[in-house]
């Protein structure tokens, strides 16, 4: 299987090549030829899949003909973090199409994001607030757009953009392709997505179990040993790069600081930073100049940094939609991954709500010569339940890998 199946325009394939990606991914195979054939389509997958390309290259083999300067594409995205991601995906796989994009988002100036919309674009990605701003301003005109692509809808919801969601489809024709992607389909979704789609093809990447290459494995801990526990993990393990998800923007900087102080090239990702203090912790990621990025759940939407080798779970999270997306954050496009939870008193529920959507078990640790306290047991805590006492052997393993899924 190779991108040449698709008979993309030249351009686009020399843009495939450059970026190195040799086979496309599944969602890549079933999306790619609907979307060319100009239908919608309802994509049920989640970041890490190699979904972005999976609506980028047809876009740009639409865009790359036609006429230029005005706004054939928008892509919406929950955040900035995604949608500079996007952007920077279609810069590199457009180079040779001379199609523009540009960023469109809070927290940073409007007047260079009016110049280059001024100046002409072909694609916006946006996120909803800013965008209805300019649309508001009249500095952008959406009554040309061809495909609407709506990105992380599900967490789009979450972050309470549906009205401007539904403000954004009554600016754009209704004659136009949509793309809706999702990694899960709650009712509200469901509604949604039925509302702006017209006989679309439904893609489905999994279930809304995280990504498969990915392994699991639950640290219980006191609450107040979780700081050393993970000090002594980074420094034991061996590891790439290590996104830690604290549940809020204080423990986040607190826990960043924390690990500076033990000799760690810790960075923290956060709401309270600047755009420009976002990006240099990301970039810094990225580039491998820190190994341990913290960050809460908003903040690291969208980070795409390939070879994240471990996520680790400081705090649990909320929701069982929040562990699918954390997760997804290692293991992408088909790498393999470890995914660390810490677990205190009081996990128990959501520990088997996750439990549940993944279909089995996740293996309990500890790690070997910690300290936990007195009197703390960690293979008493969060017991597997009866039917799977044939892997509780095999738990507690102070060392080694969990099993891979599947
Ligand atoms: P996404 O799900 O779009 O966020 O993509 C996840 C990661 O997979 C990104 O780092 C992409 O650059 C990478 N990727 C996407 N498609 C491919 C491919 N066909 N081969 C290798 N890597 C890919």
């Amino acid at each position: 299987m190779s991108f040449e199946q698709f008979s993309f325009d030249r351009r686009i394939a020399a843009g495939v090549k450059s970026v190195g990606y040799a086979t496309p991914t599944p969602i890549q195979l079933k999306a790619i030829p609907i979307v060319l054939q100009g239908r919608d389509m309802l994509g049920l997958a989640q970041t890490g899949t190699g979904k972005t390309a999976a609506f980028v290259l047809p876009m740009l083999q639409r865009l790359s003909q036609g006429p230029r300067g005005r706004v054939r594409g928008l892509v919406v995205a929950p955040t900035r973090e995604l949608a500079e991601q996007i952007h920077q995906d279609i810069v590199k796989l457009g180079r040779n199409t001379k199609v523009r994009s540009v960023t469109i988002y809070g927290g940073v100036s409007k007047g260079p994001q009016i110049a280059a919309l001024r100046r002409g674009v072909e694609i916006v990605v946006a996120c909803p607030g800013r965008l209805l701003d300019h649309a508001d301003a009249g500095a952008i005109d959406l009554s040309r757009v061809e495909i609407l692509v709506l990105d992380e809808a599900d967490r789009m919801c979450d972050m309470g953009f549906l009205p401007d969601i539904r403000r954004i489809i009554r600016q754009v024709p209704k004659q136009r392709q949509t793309l809706f992607f999702s990694a899960t389909m709650p009712k509200d979704i469901r509604v949604l997505a039925n509302t702006i789609l017209s006989a679309p093809e439904t893609v489905q990447i999994g279930t809304t179990a995280p990504v498969e290459t990915v392994s699991h494995a639950l640290y219980p801990v006191p609450e107040d040993r979780r700081k050393e526990l993970l000090v002594a993990m980074l420094q034991r393990t061996s590891t790439g790069r290590v996104l830690v998800f604290t549940r809020t923007k204080h423990r986040a900087r607190s826990l960043a600081l924390h690990l500076k102080k033990h000799g760690r090239r810790a960075a923290a990702l956060q709401g309270n930073m600047s755009q420009n203090q976002r990006q240099q912790a990301i970039t810094g990621f990225r580039k491998g100049k820190i190994d341990v990025l913290v960050a809460t759940d908003i903040a690291a939407r969208g980070i795409d940094v390939s070879q994240i080798s471990h996520v680790i779970n400081f705090d649990m999270p909320n929701t069982v939609d929040a562990y699918t997306h954390r997760i997804g954050r290692t293991g992408r496009a088909e790498r393999s991954g470890e995914a660390f939870t810490f677990a205190i008193r009081g996990d128990g529920m959501m520990i088997r709500q996750i439990e549940k959507v993944l279909g089995e078990s996740l293996e309990r640790r500890r790690l070997a010569d910690f300290d936990y306290g007195p009197g703390f047991h960690p293979e008493a805590q969060f017991p597997l339940r009866s039917r799977n006492t044939a892997r509780r052997a095999q738990s507690y393993g102070s060392r080694g890998r969990s099993s891979r899924r599947r």
